[in-house]
């Protein structure tokens, strides 16, 4: 481990196909800190039994989740690659961090109501204790760094406010965790329908996966709702078409996106062509990452040895991790 760079740590959950989201708002912030930081990222097999029970896919889940990674930038040499459920550390601080974290705070996170009203007869305190699990992850390795979208701010900020509650209580062990993006903002990938983001398992015809072919990739932007365009010079966009002019900007070119910026402000635009314009540079960035992820996942010994050596790289920061923190609280009795 370089002792002079920086700790990044960021997961996803092996739920479904990666999608431009996943991409956006988290994976291309992985790929360009591979370089300069020490980077943890790992597949939160764990996290994803709170709302998948049912453990039928999971395995290839994680092959595929682990492949798009891959496919999309990561260099497991640079970087720890690595399974949740590899590291048994992490459920001893999730343990030890639970007592830190309070019943009320909890039930008010957003993503706790949204998933109760969701799944009614699955409310399990696994889900009540989501962002405790996901404080355990990044402070299993005393990351500073976590690279992830916007609908995460909020579990960002608890696992602020757990770190500060652990660090007062038994003295500093760990950094206070923030949320990264290379821009000041942190990234939200609206779904085609202009409502809601894209998502790994809701709205999946709104949503554009790395799997997706080139049909399909066409068939779903040439849905996205428009209307007859604007009746005045420079006006503001609607949620519905500021989201595919968000969309052409992760993946057209500067002019593109400039003549059709200036079409919509002098009310000359041709929302179909705009989206056939789209459609075209959707299918250019997604069709070479999602043939990479077809031949890396044709090799499962491969992904293997890329699994267990990202569990090594990541054990023996855990390790160095959960000695300070059994050491801090006082449970070392020889
Ligand atoms: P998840 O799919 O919930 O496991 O999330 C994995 C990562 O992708 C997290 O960093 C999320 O913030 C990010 N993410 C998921 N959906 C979106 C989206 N529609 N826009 C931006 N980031 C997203």
């Amino acid at each position: 481990m370089d002792k002079t760079k920086e700790i990044v740590m960021s997961g996803i959950r092996p739920t479904g196909f990666l999608h431009l989201g996943n991409y956006f708002g988290a994976i291309r912030n992985y790929v360009k800190m591979q370089d300069e930081y020490e980077c943890f990222f790992m597949v939160a097999d764990l996290h994803s039994l709170t709302t998948h029970p049912d453990t039928k896919e999971l395995k290839a889940n994680v092959y595929r989740v682990l492949a798009e990674n891959i496919a999309c930038g990561l260099d497991p040499d640079k970087v720890a690659l690595y399974c949740q459920s590899h590291l048994h550390e992490t459920a001893e601080l999730y343990l030890y961090l639970n007592m830190l974290a309070y019943k009320g705070e909890l039930e008010k996170t957003a993503t706790f109501k949204d998933k109760a009203r969701m799944q009614p007869g699955n409310i399990n305190a696994g889900l009540l204790t989501y962002p405790v699990l996901q404080t355990a992850d990044i402070l299993l390795h005393r990351a500073k760094y976590v690279p992830v979208g916007k609908d995460q701010e909020q579990h960002l900020e608890m696992a602020r406010n757990f770190t500060n509650r652990f660090n007062h209580r038994y003295g500093e062990v760990f950094p206070e965790p923030v949320a990264f993006n290379y821009s000041n903002d942190l990234v939200k990938v609206p779904s085609l329908d202009g409502e809601g983001k894209m998502s790994k398992s809701e709205n999946q015809m709104a949503t554009l996966y790395l799997a997706d072919d080139d049909e399909l990739i066409r068939k779903k932007v040439m849905k996205a709702k428009t209307d007859s365009g604007p009746t005045e010079n420079n006006s503001p966009k609607p949620a519905y078409i500021g989201n595919i002019f968000l969309l052409m900007n992760l993946v057209s070119s500067k002019d593109v996106i400039k003549k059709y910026e200036d079409d919509y402000n002098n009310c000359n635009i041709r929302y179909g062509d705009m989206k056939k314009q789209l459609a075209e540079d959707m299918v250019k960035f997604i069709s070479p990452i999602r043939e990479k992820v077809n031949s890396i996942l044709q090799d499962e010994k491969y992904l293997q040895k890329v699994m267990g050596q990202g569990a090594e790289k990541a054990r023996k920061s855990a390790e160095v991790t959960i000695k300070l923190v059994r050491e801090a609280i006082g449970l070392n009795y020889f």
